[in-house]
This record gives structure tokens, sequence and C-alpha cells, in this order.
């Protein structure tokens, strides 16, 4: 018996992904087990009740595609005394056993008898992942792909290159790695200490490593969306090929060895710029086949191109009276490059800075207001607001007393990832343009996984709540209820390193 339940687990497990925590309250051996509708969220609902199922007889799952349904929409249905899966797509098949696998996780050996349906609000549902403050291993980026699954996450946005490293080979700039994948040494503690480490830091993905990265996320009906940063957050790749900044080829610039916003940033003057990004993306195509590509876009201070004889003939030639203007050339030059082959950009919402193309997606982190701006320009939206899903920031008001781990800043308990209202001042039509949310752990604080771990877990589940069920979250209790008995037993059992202070009542 106990192989069969090993087989079971071995059968489920594996195939980590989900958050719709099914609430089921009784977990008894009866024939009919009674259901307490009242502590199921929606969307997830049951429909029925009726003969439990002992798993260690049932170790197949007996699962069917139809095709009218949505995609990523499931039914599980154990109430015959077996367990069954309908749904849209092998996405649907696949998020249906995590359900399943927190059931087990919640119930053990056998499941009380429920119809379970389901389906996502949100067919975008990231998390993004900074591995150049940090750099974090293949088989880390793996097991973070893993935790994605598990809370039904379905996009992994991949943070590759930045001003302390640029982590993403790319063979017709060998020096991008070659350079810029190293920094001399490291800040230690926090922001302004001046106090460094003096050990030189660094590490890339091969083109194969990634290739592998993007296989695995499929297996997990996951895509990965690399980010490729543009104008700014540039100083790893001029410290590769200084030619490109404004500054020109005989400025030492380096790999930052501090965090911020730095003021070195291409040169949007120097053909040679588009010609290098262009580059980059041609490869970069070539590994990750997602329909979108980040561009960045954020935090690229403009003092550089006031100067820049380059950049002010640009815009001579162009009649563009602001230096916004450039950047907007700049990006919608990469857009109209990605659209050729058959790609679509998403950048920080400072893209709407000086105007930005509709075919852009506009990604909002400086609160939600850059997601309701281009929403009402008519441009889709990833709603990824600091205020609520930024996942370096403080877990708790009483950081320091509660043994927190130093982070950037702000305060973002549970609680409040567990109230964002994504369509918050939006008309039905703005709200059609909200494509989805996204979580996102920025790494100078953060330098190794256990940590990341902690930053991540049990937040994801609040962004996983709010992505399957934007309205009606009204039991915020309930859902601290689900996360213990859905979700704690199998971190527990993986040994993730979750932050416990929601489960103690620490706020
Ligand atoms: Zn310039």
């Amino acid at each position: 018996m106990t192989f069969k339940l090993n087989l079971m687990k071995k059968l489920i497990y594996p195939l980590l992904a989900a958050v719709v925590l099914t609430a089921i309250s009784a977990c008894g051996g009866g024939e009919i087990v009674p259901v307490d509708l009242s502590i199921v969220p929606n969307p997830v609902s049951v429909l029925g009740c009726g003969k439990s199922v002992n798993i260690q007889e049932n170790p197949a799952v007996k699962t069917r595609i139809n095709k009218k349904m949505g995609a990523e929409e499931y039914y599980l249905d154990t109430h015959k005394g077996r367990i069954e899966i309908t749904a849209g797509s092998e996405a649907g098949v696949f998020w249906a056993r995590q359900t399943l696998a927190q059931m087990v996780a919640q119930c053990g050996d056998v499941l009380p008898g429920v119809r379970i349906h389901d389906y996502p609000k949100f067919p975008y549902r990231g998390a993004h992942l900074d591995c150049c403050r940090h750099f974090f291993s293949v088989d880390e980026v793996k097991q973070f792909i893993d935790i994605l699954a598990l809370h039904k996450i379905n996009v992994f946005h991949w943070h590759l290159t930045e001003d302390q490293g640029w982590r993403a080979e790319i063979k017709q700039y060998p020096k991008l790695t070659e350079v810029g994948s190293v920094r001399k040494e490291t800040l230690v503690g926090h922001y302004g200490s001046n106090t460094y480490d003096g050990t030189p830091y660094g590490g890339f993905y091969t083109q194969d490593e990634m290739r592998d990265v993007v296989t695995y996320a499929a297996e997990r009906f996951i895509t990965v969306v690399p980010e490729i940063e543009m104008p700014g957050h540039a100083s790893a790749a001029l410290a590769s090929y200084p030619e490109l900044g404004c500054r020109g080829k005989d400025y030492p610039y380096e790999v930052q060895t501090t965090w911020g916003v730095f003021p070195e940033v291409f040169c949007a003057g120097n053909p040679e710029t588009v010609t290098f990004l262009e580059g980059v993306l041609d490869e970069i195509c070539d590994i990750f086949p997602s329909e979108y590509i980040h561009i960045g876009g954020d935090e690229a201070p403009r003092e550089e191109w006031e100067k820049c004889p380059k950049c002010q003939a640009l815009m001579k030639e162009k009649g563009f009276t602001r230096e916004a203007e450039l950047q907007s050339y700049l990006i919608t030059t990469v857009e109209q490059y990605l659209a050729g082959k058959g790609r679509k950009i998403i950048g920080w919402d400072e893209i709407l800075e000086g105007g930005v193309s509709q075919n852009a997606t506009v990604m909002s982190w400086r609160g939600a207001k850059g997601g309701i701006e281009a929403a009402k320009l008519g441009n889709d939206v990833i709603m990824t607001p600091n205020s609520y899903f930024y996942f370096d920031y403080y877990q708790t008001k009483g950081r320091e007393e509660n043994g927190e781990p130093l982070a950037i800043g702000g305060c973002l308990p549970l609680r409040k990832c567990y109230e964002f209202d994504p369509y918050d001042q939006l008309d039905d039509d703005e709200k059609a343009h909200i494509k989805g949310i996204q979580a996102n752990l920025w790494t100078e604080y953060i330098a190794t996984f256990d940590h990341v771990q902690h930053m991540v877990l049990p937040r994801m589940a609040a962004l996983a709540e709010v992505a399957w069920n934007p309205e009606g979250r009204t039991d915020y209790d309930a859902f601290v209820g689900r996360i213990e008995k859905g979700l704690l037993p199998i971190y527990c059992e993986r040994g993730y390193h979750y932050a416990d202070y929601a489960f103690k009542g620490i706020e």
C-alpha cells in the first residue's frame, strides 16, 4: 500500500503547479462526504459531492480533453469513487493536477467526493526573478519555476541584463559575458553603506542552458519571457562595448558594484546601438519562443543624451523637441523589428513617456497609475504595482524585531498582496486591456536561493489568488487557512524556506 501511495505522490508532486486552494473541510473516509460550500472560494465551484475516493486504490488519474472548454479550464471529479480530470487542454489538466496535489496534501489517502470547476481570470499570470543583481544557477531557476507551477502561475519573466551583470550568452557579442557578466566587488549592507566586499562576483547562462530552462518551463505549461534592458540599466553592456555609450569608446565604463539608477545609457543617436540591440534580440528570439519579449525601458536618465552630439543630431534630424522622444524612437524601432519576427514587446511603464505604439504591452510597476493610463490609451497592461507585488519588500511592520532579513524597504504583508484590485478605477472597456498580473523579485539584497524562497512564499499564493479570482476576495482568514491546509504541507515536504509570519499572525 505504501508503494502505491508513493506512486501516487510521484505522479502528482512532480507536476507542480497550482493555487486556487481547494478548501474542502471534511476529509473522512465515509461513503458520502459532506462539503461545506461556504468555505470554497470563487472561482472554484464545487458542483456536487458523493462517494469518497481512496487514492491508494486509484493510482491512475483518468484525463480527458474537451476542446469546447477554455484552454486552462478544468473539472476535477472525485465523487464517483475515482479521480477524473476534464480540461480544455493539457495545460488545464496540469493545473487540475496541482489542485489534486493540494487535496492530497490536505486530506491524505482518502479524498472527499467532490466535483471542482475552475479556470483562471487572467491569461497572463507572471512572476519575475532578477538573476543579475545576484546570480542563480540553472538548478535554482528550475526550482523557482517549480514554485510557479505549484501556484498555477504560467509566465516566468527572466531578468537577464542589468548594470551589475549581463547574464545571457550572445554569440555575436562575446564580451557581454566575458566582461559584462562579472563585477569586481559588491556593496555590503544597505544602500549608502559605502562598504564593499572586495570579491569579484559573476555568472551567466549559456544558450544551451537557457534553452534547457525554456523546455523545463514548457513541460510545466509556463512561458519564459526574457528581458533585455534598454536604453538604461546598461552599464554591463557598455563596460563590454563602450562605443555604444554617449561617452564613447575611450570612457572606462564598469559593471556596477552598487545598486540604483545610473546615468550611463545606450547612445540613442549612434546607429550602431540599434545594430547591436537587433543582433542581441536575434539570438534571444532564437532561444525564447515566447510571443512577448521584454525590452525594459525603465529608469533611463536622459542627461547624457542632452550633452551627446550624436543624440542631439538625431533629435534635430527627426524634429524632436524633448529627449523623451529619443527613448520613444528607440523603443519603437525595436518594437517594429520584433514585430517583423512575429513578436510583441512588453516594457516597464516609462515606455509611455514620449509616446508608444498601441502594439506595446505596458508593465505597470510604479503603483497602478501607469497601467491605468495605458489602459485608457488602449494599450494592453500587465499590472505589477510595487505597492502590492514587489516581493523584495519587507513582509511585516515590525520587521527588525520580527527578525526579517535585510530588504530593500517597503512593507508588503501577505494581507496587502491579497487585497490588490487590478480593476480599480477602470471602466469595462479599460478592464479588457488588463491581460494579467505579476509579482517581481529584485535581488539586490537577496544573495541565496533560500532567501528567494523566503521572499516569495507564501506571498506567491496571494498572487495566484488574485490571478485566478480578481473579484470577490473577501475572506483573508479563510485564505490563510487554505494556504495552511493545502500548500504548507507541500512547502514542508519540498523543504522550502517559506516566511512563517503569516501563519503566526505577525504583522
Ligand atoms: Zn548619445
